[in-house]
């Protein structure tokens, strides 16, 4: 009110009424990666681009299980905290929507998230390669403009903490232009590749629950600094 005559209508009681509410815990979004059976066909790797990819690549072998158990623990960590959690999927397979990468994003659009952290595991030809890489969107105008920095700084979070966690291999920050699970996002967005399943010693542990444990305790430490400012 910024009329004279406004000010006459000056009531405390209405100011106390509006005073601004308690900001809402915060929503994480966890995407475990693939599924059992990955939704066929191709969709756009960013809003109105001509560029398209299959709408979910599938993954290395075993890997979305085993996401799925990563993503569970995380989950229990994060709540166990006090801060909310959205799961893309909670059991095989990724349903909303037409299943692809696209929907994963507008997944935890709609749910307004802090954060979305995409959960996969690695496959190489070269089953020596191993440990833990963190991929963050690259820029890029009206798609990932207003998420690039949040993300980023989320990504630098998330890597210290699991690796820090799990004392595995740090295979570093990588930067991604081509993810539709990225250029779809609205909201901050990282991934990570949580270890190889083509080597044998990282595949066993990656299946182990107190493995497991130790990963989902490193992402939850790395969102919840992020969130943390
Ligand atoms: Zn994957």
């Amino acid at each position: 009110m910024s009329s004279a005559s406004g000010c006459r209508d000056y009531h405390p009681l209405v100011l106390a009424v509006e005073q601004p509410p308690v900001a809402p815990t915060p929503i994480v979004c966890i995407d475990p990666g693939h599924g059992q059976r990955p939704a066929r066909g191709t969709e756009p790797i960013g809003p109105g681009s001509p560029i398209r990819k299959a709408k979910d690549g599938g993954g290395t072998a075993g890997e979305a299980a085993v996401v799925l158990q990563i993503s569970r623990k995380v989950r229990a960590v994060l709540l166990g905290r006090g801060l909310r959690v959205a799961l893309t999927r909670t059991a095989a397979n990724f349903t909303y929507g037409e299943g692809g990468n696209a929907d994963r994003a507008r997944f935890c659009n709609r749910r307004r998230a802090a954060l979305m952290v995409r959960v996969h595991a690695d496959g190489s030809t070269d089953s020596g390669r191993h440990g833990i890489s963190t991929i963050y969107p690259a820029w890029h105008r009206d798609w990932t403009d207003d998420v690039y920095r949040p993300s980023l700084n989320a990504a630098r979070r998330i890597r210290r903490a699991v690796v820090a966690a799990t004392g595995a291999a740090d295979r570093g920050l990588v930067r991604r232009s081509d993810l539709t699970g990225f250029n779809w996002a609205n909201v901050p967005v990282v991934l990570v590749e949580n270890g190889f399943m083509t080597n044998p010693a990282e595949r066993r542990r990656l299946t182990s629950s107190a493995y497991q444990w130790r990963l989902a305790r490193g992402l939850a430490d790395g969102a919840e600094a992020f969130l943390g400012g």
